[in-house]
């Protein structure tokens, strides 16, 4: 393009328009009201996931989860995990003994062409995986139990039996979905007729790893969170209260609620908080109408609500003069990631943020749009914080316990420089003041949490086999 000598660009900088910024920003900008709205809203949605009459058009499915108690810190033995929906795609051995955990791991591929696959495709890879974590570690023929981390909705009718009812996130394969995923992790193992040994136990969602993770050694956690490539939580509840339980009902009465967020909003009633940002982001994703709540705050799409507030302020031109770049333009090319480190750059140089934008390869651009950058990750990250805060406020209100420890898990709550921080502060503000709670970083609860399940159920087993 030959620049046109009618039209000199500007030499100095153009003060901006403080009102254009202010009137495309505003609606990310929430109050109390609305997350207190929210926060009823969501409650009413939890008791109709847990009424058989109300659960099936119940956005929120509350899904019991057939684990009942906690660890009490005496199981032991060697384990496999397998960790899939996140971040990575893990395969774990894990040695239990009473406290003592020791852990190892290895993070596996899972490529686009079988995410969107067919069921067959997967269980094959995943199987493909486990074999060759075997063999590095010389385990073959060595009997070893395994709980399966699958983190997306399932309805389970045991704690080996998970039926997914829907894909989430990146995932959509064919054929899985009504289906029980242990049935079909099985039947890939005996296609391949060399794994005899391994034997599929337990299936938990992240939510209830991090949960049962955290409570291993701190007796109080009853809430377990994800904050990472989606977003949900489980909470420890009555069985007087879950209507939907039908399995026994002695001691403890309690169990594990997999609550499913993420898909609250699916009927709409949280179009009062969506923004055009929100709205394009379903429309253009694999599941519109679907985790509505999820993808207002998970990090498969807040660099993408990023994105388009930023092109949507450089539009208008209160950012980088009007220019963009190709990069800029591309749908998902604004990882959250590059919102975290943004968030956490040094503002005396904006060394990082100047980074992104060379990655980006933006050419024009200054200390104002620096600023205004930051300012627009800090309120895409604030309000995730903050909706997130009010699903966890909702359910310390509901639970009504004096002290509550909520065991968090999630690249997002990890790697965001404040994540904590907002959400320390908003729950604080939402909930009774008589209850207490902690925030505790869960470590590898997808791997710990699952071994744990699934030495309780050999446990239990070999009782039954006596
Ligand atoms: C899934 C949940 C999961 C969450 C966090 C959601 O998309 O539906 O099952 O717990 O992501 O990984
Ligand atoms: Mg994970």
């Amino acid at each position: 393009e030959r620049p046109c000598p009618h039209k000199p660009k500007p030499v100095f900088m153009t003060p901006i328009d403080k009102s254009a910024v202010e009137t495309i920003l505003r609606p990310l900008d929430l109050t109390d009201d609305h997350y207190r709205r929210l926060m009823d809203l969501m409650t009413e949605d939890i008791v109709k996931g847990m009424n058989p009459q109300t659960h099936p058009a119940a956005n929120i499915k509350c899904f019991p989860t057939f684990v009942r108690s906690v660890p009490d810190g005496t199981e032991q033995g060697d384990f496999l995990a397998l960790d899939l929906g996140g971040t990575n795609f893990r395969v774990l051995l894990i040695n239990l003994n009473g406290q003592e955990v020791k852990m190892e791991s290895k993070i596996f591929i899972i490529p686009q062409h079988i995410m969107l696959g067919s069921g067959v495709q997967l269980f094959d890879h995943i199987a493909d995986c486990i074999f060759k974590f075997i063999t590095d570690h010389k385990l073959q023929g060595k009997k070893l139990p395994l709980g399966f981390t699958f983190s997306f909705p399932c309805r389970q009718e045991g704690l080996d039996k998970a039926v997914l009812t829907v894909w989430t996130k990146g995932f959509n394969c064919e054929g899985v979905v009504g289906k029980d995923v242990v049935e079909l992790l099985h039947a890939a193992f005996k296609r391949r007729g060399d794994m005899p040994n391994v034997k599929c136990l337990a299936v938990i969602n992240d939510t209830v790893g991090a949960l049962i993770s955290c409570a291993h050694s701190d007796r109080q956690c009853a809430i377990g969170l994800i904050l990472g490539t989606g977003t949900n939580a489980c909470y420890i509840e009555d069985l007087q209260n879950v209507k939907t339980w039908t399995g026994d009902d002695g001691e403890p009465r309690q169990v594990l609620i997999n609550c499913e967020w993420g898909a609250f909003g699916n009927d709409g009633n949280l179009s009062f908080i969506q923004t055009d940002f929100d709205k394009a982001i379903d429309k253009h994703s694999i599941n519109p109408g679907k985790q509505i709540y999820e993808k207002m705050i998970s990090g498969m799409y807040m660099g993408e609500i990023a994105r388009l507030a930023i092109e949507r302020l450089r539009k208008n031109h209160l950012l980088f003069e009007g220019e963009g770049s190709y990069h800029l333009a591309t749908r998902g090319r604004f990882y959250t990631k590059y919102v975290s480190e943004i968030e956490g750059d040094d503002v005396t140089n904006f060394t990082v943020t100047r980074q992104i934008f060379d990655e980006l390869e933006l050419t024009n651009h200054n200390e104002q749009d620096y600023r205004l950058v930051r300012h627009v990750c800090n309120l895409v990250s604030k309000r995730a914080a903050y909706l997130a805060s009010a699903g966890i406020a909702c359910l310390l209100n509901k639970m009504n316990k004096k002290e509550v420890t909520v065991g968090v898990d999630g690249s997002l709550y990890r790697f965001h420089p404040f994540f904590h921080d907002l959400m320390m502060e908003k729950i604080q503000a939402l909930i009774r003041p008589n209850i207490r709670f902690k925030l505790m970083l869960s470590h590898d609860g997808s791997g710990k949490g699952a071994a744990l399940v699934a030495a309780v159920a050999s446990k239990l087993k070999d009782k039954d086999d006596r």
